[in-house]
C-alpha cells in the first residue's frame, strides 16, 4: 500500500516515507491510498489475539513495507509492559449500552500514550529504512498531554533526542510537574515566555528554516516531527477501534444493528481513527463528535461551514480548546473521493481568510455519518457529578464532554444502540476540575487533592501520578519565546 498527499496525490510514497516525514512538501497531509477491509475471517482471528497482537495484525495492513519483525520489535516495546496489566484498552460500562473505552492506563495517564508509546519505534525503524544514519531530532510544542506523552515514548530510545517547549503558565501544575521532572538523557524540556500559539509558531519557525536544517545536517542531525498529523500517530489509533469492536464481540454484546463511537475531540485525530476503523469493516453507524464551548466543529457539522473566525475560551478541558482541527482535512479528502485539487483549494481559503464551506456532496455524507454537538463547563461539572452519583465512576472533564454530548445525541435522535465513548484521560489529571465538579472545596497542594479525591471516591491514584511525589525537578529553565534557536543550539549543543 502507497500513501498520497491530500493535497497533490500525484505524489506517492511509501508508508515509512510518510513516517519519517510527517507533513508533504506542499504543505497536505499523507492518507492511505486505499483503506484495507477487514472480514469477519479477520474478526475471528483477531478474537483469540493479545492487544499487542492486534496491532501487529492491523498495523501490518497498513506498514506494507515493514518487515514482520519489524512490526512485532514495534508493538512489542510499544504495548508490552508499558500499561497497567498488558491492557492498553480496557472497556468499564454504564449500563448495558454504554462502553467506556479507558485511554489512559498507560505511563502519562492519557490516551496520546497510545500512540506516543509506538511511534519513537516506527519513527526510527522508517528513518533506518532510508538508509539514513542522522539522529531524529524531535521538537514538540505543548500545551500539556502530548508533551509529556512524547518525552515518555522517546526517552532514552537509541539515535533520538527530543525537546519539548510549553507554556510557563499555560498547564497544568501536575502536568509542569510530570514534564519539569522526565527522565531520560535524551530529553529537554523548556518553558517559555508565551502562550501555546507562540511555542506552536516558535518550533514551526526552526522546522522549516534552511538554514537551521543544513546546520543539523552538518551535525548528522534531522528533524523529525511526532504531532498528530503523522501517520505514525494516528494509525495506532486505528487499533483500539478495532479492538473494542472485537472485546465487545468476545462479550457477546447485540451487535446486530452496529453500535456508535462518541468521541471527545480537539485536532479530530481520535475520532478519525474511528472513521477509519468504520472504513475497514468495523460495524460502527454514528460517529459522534464532542466539542467543548470551543464548538468549531460542532458548527461545521451542522452547517456545513467552517469558520475559525471566533472568540478562543479557556475551559476546564483544555486539551480540546482548539481552533484549527488539522486532521479534518484527511476526511474531508476521503469524503470528496480522493479530490485533492479541491482540498487544496478549501485549505487555501482556510490560510487566507479563516473560512470556508464544503459542497453538498461532502456535506450530505458528513451529515449521515457524524453528530457534533458541544457543552460547555457547567454541564461538563453536572455530567461528572452525575456519572459517579450515578453509577459510581469517576470521569475527567475531556470524557464527561462526551458523555454529555452523548446524552444530547440519544434525546435527540432515540438511538439507543450500544455505544463506545472514548476516556481519554485519567480524573486525576485534572483534579481541582473534577473535585469543584463534585461539590468538594480544594484543598493546598496538588497532591493533597489527589488524595482528597481518592479517598471521597474510593478510586486509586494513577502509580504515574502518584510517583511524582518524590521526583526531582530537572528542567527550570524559562526561554523567552525569542531565544527558542538558541535554545536548540545549547540543548543540542551545535554553534
Ligand atoms: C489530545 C486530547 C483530546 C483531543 O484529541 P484529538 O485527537 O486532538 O481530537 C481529548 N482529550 C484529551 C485528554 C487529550 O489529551
Amino acid at each position: 500500500m502507497n500513501y498520497v498527499s491530500t493535497r497533490d496525490n500525484k505524489n506517492i510514497v511509501s508508508a515509512s516515507y510518510t513516517i519519517a516525514h510527517g507533513i508533504s512538501k506542499e504543505g497536505g497531509l499523507f492518507v492511505p491510498s486505499d483503506i484495507p477491509k477487514l472480514s469477519n475471517k479477520d474478526f475471528e482471528k483477531l478474537k483469540l489475539l493479545s492487544y499487542s497482537e492486534r496491532a501487529k495484525y492491523i498495523l501490518k495492513l497498513f506498514l506494507t513495507d515493514f518487515t514482520d519483525e519489524e512490526l512485532e520489535y514495534c508493538v512489542n516495546g510499544a504495548y508490552i509492559g508499558t500499561f497497567d496489566n498488558d491492557l492498553p484498552a480496557p472497556i468499564s460500562k454504564l449500563g448495558e449500552n454504554v462502553n467506556i473505552l479507558e485511554l489512559w492506563h498507560g505511563p502519562t495517564a492519557a490516551f496520546k500514550d497510545l500512540a506516543l508509546q509506538i511511534l519513537p519505534y516506527l519513527l526510527t525503524t522508517s528513518v533506518k529504512k532510508s538508509s539514513s544514519t542522522n539522529k531524529s531530532v524531535i521538537l514538540v510544542a505543548t500545551s500539556g498531554d502530548t508533551g509529556k506523552a512524547a518525552l515518555e515514548g522517546f526517552r532514552d530510545v537509541e539515535n533520538t533526542e527530543i525537546i519539548v517547549f510549553y507554556p510557563e503558565n499555560g498547564v497544568s501544575q501536575m502536568q509542569k510537574l510530570q514534564m519539569a521532572s522526565q527522565k531520560g538523557n535524551n530529553v529537554n524540556v523548556c518553558a517559555i515566555k508565551g502562550n501555546f500559539d507562540d511555542a506552536q509558531s516558535a518550533v514551526k519557525k526552526i522546522f522549516t528554516d534552511n538554514e537551521f536544517k543544513a546546520l543539523l545536517a552538518e551535525n548528522g542531525m534531522e528533524f523529525s516531527s511526532a504531532n498528530s498529523i503523522n501517520w505514525g500517530r494516528l494509525s495506532p489509533q486505528i487499533v483500539y477501534y478495532v479492538s473494542a469492536y472485537i472485546d465487545l464481540l468476545n462479550d457477546n454484546a447485540d451487535l446486530s444493528n452496529g453500535f456508535n463511537v462518541c468521541v471527545p475531540t480537539g485536532n479530530f485525530g481520535n475520532i478519525l481513527a474511528a472513521y477509519y476503523a468504520k472504513c475497514m469493516g468495523v460495524p460502527i453507524d454514528k460517529l459522534i463528535c464532542a466539542s467543548n464551548k470551543n464548538k468549531v466543529l460542532t458548527d461545521f457539522i451542522k452547517t456545513g461551514t467552517y469558520n475559525r473566525n471566533r472568540d478562543f475560551y479557556l475551559t476546564t478541558s483544555p486539551s480540546m480548546d482548539i481552533l484549527i482541527s488539522s486532521n479534518l482535512e484527511r476526511l474531508l479528502y476521503e469524503l470528496s473521493d480522493g479530490d485533492d485539487e479541491y482540498i487544496a483549494s478549501i485549505q487555501k481559503s482556510l490560510n487566507e481568510t479563516g473560512v470556508y464551506t464544503v459542497n453538498d456532496k461532502i456535506m450530505n455524507k458528513l451529515s449521515n455519518i457524524f453528530y457534533g454537538g458541544y457543552c460547555d463547563d457547567e454541564a461538563t461539572a453536572k455530567t461528572i457529578n452525575k456519572t459517579f452519583n450515578e453509577y459510581g465512576y469517576l470521569i475527567d472533564t475531556h470524557t464527561a464532554v462526551a458523555v454529555n454530548v452523548y446524552e444530547q445525541y440519544k434525546n435527540e435522535t432515540g438511538d439507543n444502540r450500544p455505544v463506545v465513548i472514548a476516556s481519554t484521560a485519567s480524573p486525576y489529571k485534572f483534579v481541582a476540575s473534577v473535585l469543584s465538579a463534585l461539590g468538594e472545596t480544594e484543598v493546598d497542594g496538588v497532591f493533597e487533592n489527589a488524595q482528597k479525591l481518592s479517598d471521597i471516591t474510593s478510586t486509586a491514584i494513577p502509580t504515574p501520578i502518584s510517583n511524582l511525589k518524590d521526583a526531582t525537578v530537572r528542567f527550570s529553565d524559562v526561554y523567552s519565546k525569542d531565544d527558542l534557536y538558541s535554545a536548540v543550539k545549547e540543548k543540542l549543543s551545535i554553534m
